[in-house]
């Protein structure tokens, strides 16, 4: 195989500093301080404000001046736009992302941008954007517009537990979905490469895979346990680890190309990415099936309709919230999947909207009916 650029493209493998454990924000002040003394935070209000006091603390004893950035839940061009001119007015720093995937997804960009040192601090598992070298940007109504490779991972990673069990269960669900993705994905686009670090990450993806199968229910029934800890850290870190080992070229496939086409329903702004993609992988499986005659496929589908029922995953459009969604409204979405630059690509055979929407109202498909009319969740 030819040498490309993208073999050539450094690899952002890991932040440079990760802290984790209970309570540990209170003690972070000097780590924070040590990147830089005018912090700029990338927050919601009501989030900055949940922490203000122990931020508050932070900037009194390390002598820090802080400001907090205009941020509104969405990692949109315009949010980027004016987070950079209220950052150049506090002759931000650092910058120091706190919440959920887009907050931080737009720290991290934010401070790509403008050459900074970014803290990331995740207040739930549902991603791994806390980890990643990766941001992605979305319309101001929501729709996923693109995704920007950033130079580095994090500076510091701060994952307190404490701000991750207050989060809705819901988002540790999620979490899961995006998480377990890796695996379908990454054994698509990359399980016949040979090269030791590729190997690696796609191993990594299966052994994610197996940990989530054997840990999230006693997870989700223990918030705050052992299991509980084990399943942050594989959706917040490991997840973002495999991502970060695989580079560019562990790609993702069609689990979220039909997350992103989704994400333009306005029906579909209610559900978290990681219920979309998790939905995105029965679609991806069901395209095997389809195309391929792939028995394998079909069984790997099931297994995972079981256990979405038993951790609250959509294994249906309907369980999706998306059961008032037109035939041409789900048309636009397969469209949009199917894009010309979409990774539905990488996938090993041709695709077109016709098929994958035969593939999205047939994920359940020799499932049993108890989940599929939605009494599940
Ligand atoms: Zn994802």
């Amino acid at each position: 195989m030819p040498v490309t650029a993208a073999d050539l493209s450094v690899l952002c493998v890991a932040p440079t500093h990760l802290y984790r454990g209970w309570s540990l924000l209170p003690q972070a002040g000097e780590a924070i301080a040590h990147l830089g003394q005018c912090p700029l935070i990338v927050a919601t209000p009501e989030r900055y404000q949940a922490l203000a006091a122990e931020f508050e603390a932070i900037a009194h004893d390390q002598s820090l001046s802080l400001a907090v950035g205009t941020f509104r839940g969405e990692c949109s061009e315009a949010t980027l736009a004016q987070l950079r001119q209220e950052a150049a007015q506090h002759h931000a720093d650092v910058i120091i992302g706190i919440g959920g995937g887009k907050a931080l997804d737009t720290a991290k960009l934010l401070a790509d941008q403008l050459d900074l040192p970014v803290v990331t601090i995740p207040t739930s598992a549902a991603t791994c954007a806390a980890w990643t070298a990766l941001a992605n940007i979305y319309t101001e109504a929501g729709a996923f517009a693109y995704d920007v490779p950033l130079r580095r991972c994090p500076d510091l990673l701060l994952l307190d537990y404490r701000l991750v069990q207050s989060a809705p269960k819901r988002t540790l669900v999620a979490g899961i979905g995006d998480a377990l993705a890796k695996w379908y994905e990454a054994s698509v686009s990359s399980g016949s490469r040979q090269e030791t670090l590729i190997v690696m990450a796609v191993q990594q993806a299966r052994v994610l895979r197996d940990l989530l199968f054997q840990q999230s229910l006693a997870a989700l029934n223990d918030v705050g346990g052992t299991a509980w800890q084990n399943v942050v850290d594989a959706t917040t870190l490991m997840a973002g680890m495999m991502g970060g080992l695989g580079g560019a070229q562990c790609r993702t496939v069609a689990a979220h190309a039909i997350h992103n086409g989704l994400t333009h329903l306005p029906q579909s702004k209610g559900t978290l990415h990681g219920e979309k993609v998790a939905y995105g992988i029965l679609v991806q499986l069901r395209l095997e099936e389809l195309v391929q005659g792939s028995q394998l496929a079909a069984s790997a589908r099931q297994q995972l309709c079981q256990f979405y029922e038993q951790v609250g995953l959509p294994c249906s459009l309907e369980q999706l919230g998306l059961q008032e969604a037109s035939l041409g409204q789900l048309q636009q979405a397969a469209t949009i999947a199917c894009a010309p630059n979409s990774d539905i690509h990488y996938l090993p055979f041709p695709v077109t909207p016709e098929l994958v929407l035969e593939a999205m109202v047939s994920t359940g498909v020799g499932y049993s009916a108890k989940v599929m009319d939605g009494s599940a969740r």
